[in-house]
């Protein structure tokens, strides 16, 4: 009996299950049962040169968003990979509370064909900070692990802490635009002057909602003496 156990695959004893909805998945070394599997989308099509988002299907890409044109964002242009909804919100929020270890390499996968497809000249790449005291909420940034696969892919250096949250901001889901804005203004730092000068950034989060977070970050870095600022999620809003 002892002999069986240690000669059992763990996924046997310990069957997968899918990371959405919870279904047994057996053998399969995916993280989502084929109904949910086939519920990831990727974020394509036509889109905003600036900020990516989406233009329904037939408007050609290329040119800039109503928004994007009204106010320029500070940073150059910002691409996700998926689009927010069903199994991949799942995915996020168990890969930032759940601290699940195969997501991370999963997740991960996407940064890295996000890095290599849209910023592959990056120098310097950093993750959206967390203020100290939700990193001892949470244990650890899930962003700074996306940001090391995006920084591996491309051969970039790693930021590990050049941008540093400090001021705690409250938690922006059910907030509009504006509010975002108004939270997240001053709550970024550059820990030492210079890291970033001349650089072109690659700045790295899980989702981007409304883009203000990223926005007040690239404005830090550039105040910094960044040469661009690129935005890279795994996700889109
Ligand atoms: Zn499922
Ligand atoms: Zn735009």
């Amino acid at each position: 009996m002892l002999k069986l156990l240690y000669e059992t695959p763990l996924s046997l004893l310990y069957p997968n299950r899918c990371r959405a909805c919870g279904t047994r998945t057996g053998w399969s070394e995916g993280f989502f049962c084929g109904p949910c599997g086939d519920m990831v989308r990727p974020y394509d099509g036509p889109r905003c040169g600036v900020c990516g988002r989406h233009f329904p299907d037939g408007s050609g890409s290329g040119h800039t968003c109503y928004d994007c044109t009204k106010k320029p964002p500070v940073f150059e242009a910002a691409r996700a990979k998926l689009a927010y909804d069903g199994p991949v919100r799942e995915a996020i929020r168990l890969y930032k509370y759940g601290r699940i270890r195969k997501l991370r390499s999963y997740l991960g996968g996407f940064m890295e064909d996000g890095a290599r497809d849209w910023f592959p000249d990056s120098d310097v790449v950093c993750a959206v900070p967390l203020h100290r005291r939700r990193l001892r909420d949470r244990g650890f940034n899930q962003s700074l692990f996306l940001a090391e696969s995006a920084a591996l892919a491309v051969g970039a250096r790693l930021s590990l802490d050049g941008l540093a949250r400090v001021r705690y901001t409250a938690p922006q889901v059910g907030m509009g635009h504006a509010e975002r804005l108004a939270n997240v203004k001053g709550a970024f730092e550059v820990a030492r002057p210079g890291e970033f000068a001349g650089a072109r950034v690659l700045l790295v989060d899980d989702v981007y909602t409304t883009g203000a977070t990223v926005n007040e970050c690239a404005r830090v870095l550039m105040k910094a003496g960044a040469a661009s600022v690129r935005v890279l999620t795994v996700a889109r809003a």
